[in-house]
C-alpha cells in the first residue's frame, strides 16, 4: 500500500516486444518487473493503489487516471517520442522501463518541390499552422470522452507504417508520424472514437485536416482529406463520418494520414489502439 510497488503493465505490450509466450512474460514480470517498449510506442501501467503517486518519465508527469473498465484500478498511458535515445528510466517504484530503438524502416517519397522546399511566405504559414496545432495539443482536457475501443478510421491496406525513416525528394529528412491507408479520392473517414473537432481546416503540409481531443492528453488526426465534415467544437461519436480522403498537402498520392498524440507525442497510432483496446478485452 505505501509504494506502487504493484505497477501492473498491460501484458501485450511487453509481450509485443520480446516476443515470449505469454506464460514466461507474466513469470518475469512478477520476479523482475522491467518493461521494453520501442520508441515511438506507447506504454500502459495499471494499479489498484488508491493514491498512487504520478508517474515521470523523462521529465515529464504522466497523471493516473480512471480505468475505463475497471473501477478497481486506475491507468497511466506513457507515450515514448520517436527521438528517445535508447535508455532505462526508473519509476518511482524502483521498475524499470528499458526504451529501444525500433526495427524502423527507410522510405523514399516525391512529393510537389513546392511542398518540400516551400517558399518563404509558405514557410510562414506552416510556422502559423504549426504554432496553433501546439497550442491545442498542450491543452490538456480532464475529461475522458470516450468509454470504449478504439477503431481504424477505415478498413484498407496499409500503404506506410509509423516511423518510417523519410527522405522528401531525396533531401529533406523526417520520420513518419503516423500510419497511411490507401484511399482513393473521396473515401470515407470514420471517427476512431469519441472526440470533440478541434481542427477542422486545410493546412499547407498535412492538407484537409481533422483533429479530435478524445480529452486527457490524447488526439487522433486525420490529414490530406478532401471534404471535411465537421466543425471544430462539435462532438462526434466513435464511427461518425468526420471527413473524404484525397491527396491534399505534402503527398505523393491519394492516402489517408491517421496519427495519433499522447501528451505530445506523436506515437504508432495501431499499437495504441492495440494497447488501449486491450485494457477492455482485460475484463
Ligand atoms: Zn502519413
Amino acid at each position: 500500500m505505501q509504494s506502487i510497488k504493484k505497477y501492473c503493465v498491460i501484458v501485450a505490450s511487453v509481450f509485443a516486444f520480446i516476443h515470449l509466450p505469454l506464460k514466461a512474460v507474466e513469470q518475469q514480470t512478477e520476479k523482475n518487473p522491467e518493461f521494453v517498449v520501442e520508441n515511438g510506442k506507447t506504454i500502459i501501467l495499471s494499479t489498484k493503489l488508491a493514491n498512487p503517486k504520478p508517474i515521470v518519465v523523462n521529465k515529464k508527469t504522466y497523471h493516473w487516471v480512471t480505468h475505463p473498465n475497471d473501477t478497481t484500478r486506475k491507468i497511466a498511458i506513457l507515450a515514448i517520442p520517436y527521438y528517445t535515445k535508447p535508455s532505462l528510466v526508473r519509476l518511482e517504484n524502483g521498475d524499470a522501463v528499458e526504451i529501444v530503438q525500433g526495427n524502423y524502416k527507410k522510405e523514399a517519397i516525391q512529393a510537389s518541390p513546392s511542398k518540400v522546399k516551400p517558399n518563404p511566405k509558405n514557410q510562414e504559414r506552416i510556422k502559423k499552422e504549426r504554432d496553433e496545432a501546439n497550442a491545442i495539443y498542450s491543452n490538456y482536457s480532464q475529461t475522458r470522452l470516450w468509454d470504449s475501443a478504439f477503431a481504424y478510421p477505415m478498413q484498407s491496406k496499409i500503404t506506410s507504417a509509423y516511423g518510417n525513416a523519410r527522405t522528401f525528394n531525396g533531401e529533406v529528412k523526417s520520420y513518419h508520424s503516423g500510419t497511411d491507408f490507401r484511399a482513393a479520392i473521396g473515401t470515407e473517414i470514420f471517427a476512431s472514437n469519441r472526440g470533440k473537432v478541434v481542427i477542422a481546416k486545410n493546412r499547407f503540409l498535412a492538407g484537409g485536416s481533422v483533429v479530435l481531443d478524445h480529452g486527457e492528453g490524447v488526439f487522433s488526426m486525420y490529414y490530406h482529406c478532401s471534404e471535411i465534415k465537421v466543425q471544430v467544437g462539435q462532438i462526434v461519436e466513435k464511427g461518425d463520418l468526420i471527413a473524404l480522403s484525397g491527396a491534399t498537402g505534402r503527398v505523393s498520392g491519394p492516402h489517408l494520414h491517421f496519427g495519433i498524440l499522447v501528451r505530445g507525442a506523436q506515437v504508432d497510432p495501431l499499437d495504441f489502439i492495440t494497447q488501449v483496446n486491450g485494457l477492455f478485452a482485460s475484463n
